[in-house]
């Protein structure tokens, strides 16, 4: 279910609360900096209010957040959500949206410790996308698409977000254990991974999902 604009929006951990701000950018396309955050504990819940400043016009706002008092302790690198169930923040286009920039930036990004945190961040996208999706499910369910945005994306892009695409794209990427350990210890053992991979699939981008069954012209 999609959040309610006067309910604190309800997350996994500090992580969801970033992608959410992300996906909900400025009204003038700007990207939100956190400028400070409150946090209030209550009931085994963890409140979050963040102060946010607008990088582009400057425009404030506000964010609120809760969450489950566990998950705001720290876990693993970048986890998003221990959990298996659906984000009810982040809808499933917005996740496949995360991804595709988590991925699209690798070729952009120089270092071997910011490639591993990008492959990493869109490992756990796909994940995300992919809890949206029960057991008997090809496509994607109606539940997990809460806007008229995100079921024209949808639509548009039948054959991505395909549960067999989804799976696939994550069964390229390294596993998360991998990347984990890339994130913090074994970069060179992380970056010819990442460059054997790149070889393996040299005729393509093999990280492109967005354009799987899209025509030439596109
Ligand atoms: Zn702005």
């Amino acid at each position: 279910m999609p959040p309610s604009p006067e309910d604190p929006v309800c997350v996994h951990g500090v992580q969801e609360e970033y992608f959410y701000m992300m996906v909900h950018p400025c009204a003038c396309g700007g990207a939100w900096r956190g400028d400070s955050q409150e946090v209030e504990e209550r009931g085994g819940r963890v409140r979050h209010r963040v102060a946010a400043r607008c990088s582009a016009c400057k425009a404030a706002r506000e964010f609120h957040f809760e969450m489950d008092a566990r998950y705001a302790r720290e876990g693993p690198i970048r986890q998003v959500n221990p959990t298996g169930d659906p984000s009810a923040a982040i809808d499933l286009a917005e996740w496949m949206d995360l991804a595709r920039f988590y991925l699209g930036r690798i070729e952009h990004l120089t270092r071997p410790v910011e490639k591993a945190q990008s492959l990493l961040d869109a490992r756990h996208c796909l994940e995300e996308a992919l809890k949206f999706y029960a057991p008997g499910d090809e496509g994607p369910p109606p539940s997990a698409l809460w806007s008229d945005a995100s079921r024209a994306k949808a639509a548009r892009q039948a054959e991505v977000f395909r549960r067999s695409t989804l799976r696939k794209m994550l069964d390229r990427i390294p596993p998360m254990e991998r990347l984990q350990q890339a994130d913090s210890l074994d970069q060179k053992a992380f970056d010819r991974q990442v460059r054997d991979l790149a070889r393996r699939e040299a005729r393509r981008a093999w990280w492109q999902f967005w354009k799987i069954g899209r025509k030439p012209q596109d």
